[in-house]
């Protein structure tokens, strides 16, 4: 027999699933607001104006494909910095190009389980589904506490609070910067406020990931939190993604960054497992973003497209809380919210009324065209 007769087959992903089905709807009216994607008005994920300009100065200027390195493009994470910490002591900072937030999020937790093997990570529920496999894969051990009521759309602070005063020292938590995927619900200021300090005092190391920045509240905003508890804590990891803020989603361009007092320790680590994983991460959607950061144009035409995506979103939430204030999106941030809908109620919106939505009850708020909002609010409404 084959080493492989050990493997069993695994789970499609539902979500895939979903984009099929949707695919072989033939209902003109049909809504998708399944996949995590930013859509605009028209229903398009188009590429970034900024974007484009950088591809063809790439196009025209890049003189080589030889390789960089693993830590990738050393002036990409130089240029966001700014961008995600604000001020902040470079000398107390490493970080490196990676593969997407998934690979950050990959490299930070191979860096905790090479600081201490089988580390717990507390994690608030329901979270973004591919973290647990992922930190599993590592060999960390999730703690869950409960992030989000969906029946009562409240935000839980208070299990926050307590699943902190209940962690080891040394144990790790797990925080969205912004735009929480898949609630939608972010700490307030205040409670960034409350947290940060509270994390440092019981011994616990910060792990954020933001993927969503300047989709919120713009590119200051999404990162209050982040910065508070940058501000209060001694070392901090942090996964970046430009997928989303970018548009670059197969591009597949992130990065970790971590505070330390010992950086450079720090580093010597990250690229030895970057090495390890992926040797070196693909340079073009990193190119891309640091010639859109090194050019004042770019940026500022990157900067006013990404805030009209933002206030699209903001205005979809508000346009559907004005058609059917039963369904309140205007409390959460982002592309997503998380209805409290049964399974039976999920699947009668799909099959009778064409509107597709994850099993969780997730949303992508950006999946609603101006035209389609008064269809999904009768649809929610006719299955409640
Ligand atoms: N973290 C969260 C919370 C996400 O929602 C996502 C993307 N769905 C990621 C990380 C990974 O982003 P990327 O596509 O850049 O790997």
């Amino acid at each position: 027999g084959s080493i492989l007769d050990g493997l069993c087959a695994q789970p499609a992903d539902p979500l895939l699933a979903l984009i099929g089905m949707f695919r072989d709807d033939p209902r003109p009216g049909k809504i998708d607001m399944g996949v995590g994607v930013y859509r605009d008005a028209d229903g398009k994920t188009p590429v970034m104006a900024a974007v484009k300009a950088a591809e063809a100065i790439l196009l025209k200027d890049q003189q080589t494909k030889s390789y960089l390195g693993p830590e990738g493009d050393a002036r990409f994470a130089e240029l966001l910095t700014p961008i995600i910490f604000g001020d902040v002591d470079a000398a107390r900072l490493c970080g490196v190009q990676t593969p997407g937030g998934t690979g950050a999020l990959r490299l930070g937790a191979e860096l905790l389980a090479r600081g201490r093997a089988g580390t717990r990570v507390l994690v608030g529920t329901p979270t973004w589904p591919n973290h647990v496999p992922l930190m599993e894969a590592a060999g960390l051990k999730l703690v869950p506490f409960k992030h989000f009521d969906v029946a009562t759309q409240a935000l839980c602070f208070d299990e926050t609070l307590a699943a902190i005063n209940a962690a080891e020292r040394g144990d790790v938590i797990l925080l969205h910067g912004c735009c929480h995927n898949p609630t939608g619900a972010d700490y307030t200021v205040e409670q960034w406020n409350t947290l940060a300090p509270l994390i440092a005092e019981r011994g616990l190391l910060p792990f954020v990931d933001l993927a969503y920045q300047g989709l919120g509240h713009g590119l200051d905003a999404d990162a209050a939190g982040l910065r508070a508890v940058v501000a209060h804590n001694p070392e901090v990891l942090v996964a970046y993604s430009c997928d989303k803020n970018f548009g670059l989603y197969r591009e597949r361009v992130g990065a970790l960054f971590v505070v330390s007092d010992r950086a450079e320790l720090i580093q010597s680590n990250l690229l030895a497992l970057a090495r390890a994983n992926w040797s070196m991460p693909p340079d073009h959607g990193a190119a891309i973003v640091r010639t859109i950061l090194d050019s004042p144009e770019l940026t500022a035409s990157w900067r006013a497209e990404l805030d009209a995506m933002r206030l699209r979103i903001l205005g979809v939430r508000e346009a559907v809380a004005a058609h059917d204030p039963a369904i309140d999106l205007t409390r959460q941030s982002g592309m997503f919210s998380m209805l409290s809908l049964s399974t039976e109620q999920i699947r009668a919106l799909r099959e009778v009324h064409a509107v597709y939505m994850a099993g969780s009850g997730r949303i992508n708020v950006a999946g609603l065209t101006p035209d389609a909002i008064p269809a999904f609010a009768a649809a929610v409404a006719a299955v409640r």
